[in-house]
């Protein structure tokens, strides 16, 4: 199987926070995917605000979204969970 001409999309798994890889990957409501600790640290200093934003588009939101594992992904996708 030829591996090259694949095209990874690179934001798909670098957080733009730390600029490494992503580690405990979370996906926001904007679609943006972060680590865990990257952007409940991101979240922390946002608190007094009372608005949290997405560090790479600024989308705002309020209250603070919960955030699940990637794998919850996964289990939206999952046919069953549809019908
Ligand atoms: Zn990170
Ligand atoms: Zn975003």
């Amino acid at each position: 199987m030829p591996q090259c001409g694949v095209e990874l999309e690179p934001n798909q798994f670098y957080c733009s926070v730390c600029l490494d890889l992503l580690k405990d990957p979370v996906t926001i409501q904007c679609g943006h995917t972060y680590c865990r600790s990257c952007i409940e640290g991101c979240w922390d200093q946002e608190k007094e605000k009372g608005t949290y934003s997405c560090p790479q588009c600024r989308e705002t939101f309020s209250p603070r979204p919960v955030l699940g594992r990637n794998n919850m992904l996964a289990e939206v996708m999952h046919p069953r969970c549809c019908f």
